[in-house]
């Protein structure tokens, strides 16, 4: 199962091997389960979904806040020139220089997703979760509370099983997985040569 985490959020469930694209082809809104009762509204129109929590945008938005309402920030001022400019990446930037509000942010973040992973833990039991996008350059500052809440909220023989992990191909993620969608509509037969996408992906 493929987690991406950026400006929004969604999955990709591969199940027994296969993508699994559901009955109108929705699978994997994982940005839209409601996981706090008292979250700002959604671009679907509800309250509390994840990516109105834990998305790049709204990672910065928070942040936003904060800084106009005068929270002590260490490093996160010094690195924007004004806080409707700050981005997520610069959140973390920050978080990772030892700014503890910066890093506060990012870990309740971390521990929304968490909740949303747990859920899927339960539901379907994967054995491994990969999570990409833009706010997984946060690394183990968001990894670690992922964990810690999937182990504190899902079931033990299925969180015990599941292994979670930052992806590997950094932005070559989306254009290998629409390259990949492509071949599986045309030559849903042929899973090796899914799989050889990447040995024939130019290296950077
Ligand atoms: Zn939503």
């Amino acid at each position: 199962m493929a987690l991406f985490v950026g400006s929004a959020i969604g999955a990709g469930l591969i199940l027994d091997g296969q993508l699994y694209y559901g009955a109108n082809e929705t699978a994997g809104e994982i940005g839209h389960i409601r996981v706090t009762e008292d979250g700002p509204q959604c671009s679907c129109g509800n309250y509390g979904c994840l990516e109105a929590v834990a998305s790049g945008r709204a990672i910065a938005r928070k942040a936003a806040r904060l800084l106009k309402q005068g929270y002590p920030f260490a490093h996160l001022p010094h690195l924007i020139d004004s806080p409707d400019n700050v981005t997520a990446a610069d959140v973390a930037r920050a978080a990772a220089a030892g700014d503890v509000e910066a890093l506060r942010i990012i870990h309740e973040a971390a521990r929304y997703i968490g909740i949303a992973v747990s859920f899927l833990v339960n539901t379907l039991n994967p054995e491994r979760i990969v999570i990409g996008g833009g706010v997984s350059r946060a690394g183990e500052m968001l990894l670690g509370p992922i964990r810690e809440t999937v182990l504190t909220h899902a079931m033990p023989v299925a969180r015990n099983r599941v292994q979670i992990v930052a992806g590997r191909l950094g932005s070559d993620a989306g254009p290998l997985g629409a390259a990949a969608l492509v071949m599986d509509r045309l030559f849903p037969s042929i899973r090796l040569a899914k799989s050889e996408l990447l040995n024939c992906w130019p290296r950077r």
